[in-house]
């Protein structure tokens, strides 16, 4: 008798053992400006020009790291290639989001990412209409507004 349950298994596990052993990129450097809370890598894949006005990075965070908040003059659109984590706007509630979701941050709307408490999470970080400006950086998520999550 063959146990398609236990085959099963073994394939994801082996599924799940290719895709973390083999990242598309690499997690680049660690950040170390003030920017952010927590170990975060930063992986600069495409820098800005006037024929693209686009900047990305792979940008990586480990448990408990977070943006500070923040917002984008020409928006941004991030891409979860790894993990789970956690993607705020001002006065909204906390979402969880895991590893194929697509976030598009609205220009001048105030918000925060990063990973969840307990598991690391690796977005692509795409800076749209870098010709209108960049990030604009403002106060860290307080621990409180961190662990909201676990209210909602
Ligand atoms: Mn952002």
């Amino acid at each position: 008798m063959v146990c398609i349950s236990c085959n099963r298994a073994k394939q994801e596990k082996f599924e799940s053992t290719k895709s973390s052993s083999e990242m598309a990129f690499s997690k680049g450097d660690k950040v170390t400006n003030d920017n952010f809370i927590g170990t975060v890598w930063l992986n600069y894949l495409v820098e800005t020009d006037t024929a693209h006005n686009v900047i990305i990075g792979s940008v990586t965070f480990e448990p408990g790291a977070r943006t500070n908040w923040h917002y984008h003059k020409g928006g941004q659109i991030l891409l979860v290639t790894q993990g789970q984590g956690l993607y705020q706007e001002k006065g909204k509630p906390i979402e969880i989001i895991e590893k194929g979701a697509v976030v598009k941050c609205p220009a001048n709307i105030e918000h925060w990412h990063g990973a969840t408490p307990t598991e690391s999470m690796t977005h692509i970080a795409i800076g749209t209409n870098t010709n209108i400006g960049g990030a604009i950086w403002l106060d860290p998520v307080t621990e409180d507004e961190y662990n909201n999550v676990s209210k909602q």
